[in-house]
């Protein structure tokens, strides 16, 4: 089993005007768990019915990595400049790879506009190695029905595990990457335990977290038990094999792994790069339109 490096609380962060969402990573105490470069919780909160639409992100680019959109609750759209165009509902998730360039938006579903209703999900940002930054772009509709769910059975309690990207108990999520990732969206009903292998251990050393989105959680580590509060982040150390978590009163958990990209960050906004030069480059490419042009949508 892993011990663990940090125990991080989210911050506040406002991604955009007048979105407010709770951000585990990066933090002040750590700033990259390679390959993942940041995880936005946004909600759940309630959107009010609102005759004339609803709210949204108007086109922006993205440049170098992947963003991976988690919905819980609410409907959301995206558009994007390479003609993708999909709805996210409850327990879809969206995987989009920016890679080269690419200009999306990404808003209220007309209908859940006009009714209002309660908004939640998360948003991760996944890292790509130098050799795929410049790839083309790349979109993948992970709907809910997509996602297996492995069902951990004890003699009373389970845990459900769905599998969105990379392996556990023997099933493979459907999300196609670039580097070996691991994505699991985790349920613990009260008094569950769950024990995650990861991949690789001692030799390979991939990154692990564990972030509670809501509930309690406990991480069980040679070190002792350590208790996770809702919005806390166990970041694990590099070393050893298996996550184990358990829950009292039941939590909802998001895990990531992977194996760590081992090169250089250059970041700017939404762009993720190797160098500063690139980020100059990125910015350039932008201005002149060479990332798309996205019309048709209503932010
Ligand atoms: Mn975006």
């Amino acid at each position: 089993m892993r011990n663990i490096d940090h125990i991080v609380s989210s911050v506040k962060a406002s991604p955009a005007p007048g979105l407010v969402v709770d951000r585990p990573l990066p933090s002040p105490q750590v700033e990259y768990i390679s390959p993942f470069l940041m995880i936005d919780h946004f909600g759940p909160t309630t959107v009010p019915a609102r005759e004339n639409g609803g709210a949204g992100l108007s086109p922006h680019p993205h440049r170098g990595f992947e963003t991976v959109t988690l919905l819980l609750d609410g409907a959301m759209e995206h558009r994007d400049s390479a003609g993708n165009h999909g709805v996210l509902r409850p327990g879809d998730v969206q995987w989009m790879t920016a890679a080269r360039g690419i200009l999306h938006a990404e808003y209220h579903e007309a209908e859940f506009a006009r009714t209002g209703g309660s908004l939640h999900g998360l948003q991760l940002w996944i890292n790509l190695p130098r050799r795929f930054k410049m790839s083309p772009p790349a979109y993948q509709d992970l709907t809910a029905a997509r996602i297996p769910v492995v069902e951990e059975r004890d003699a009373t309690v389970r845990a459900s595990v769905r599998v969105i990207a990379g392996e556990f108990g023997g099933i493979a999520g459907p999300a196609r990457t670039f580097t070996p990732l691991l994505v699991l969206h985790v349920r613990l009903r009260a008094g569950a335990m769950l024990e995650v292998p990861v991949e690789g251990g001692e030799k390979s050393g991939w990154n692990a977290l564990a972030y509670v989105i809501e509930g309690a959680a406990v991480a069980r580590t040679p070190e002792g038990d350590v208790p996770l509060a809702a919005r806390q982040m166990a970041v694990f150390a590099r070393q050893g094999g298996a996550l184990s978590l358990f829950s009292d009163a039941g939590a909802q958990v998001l895990i990531l792994a992977g194996e760590p990209i081992d090169e250089p960050v250059a970041s700017w906004g939404p762009f993720v790069m190797n160098t500063q030069q690139e980020i100059l480059q990125a910015r350039s490419d932008f201005s002149a339109g060479l990332m798309g042009r996205l019309e048709g949508v209503p932010y």
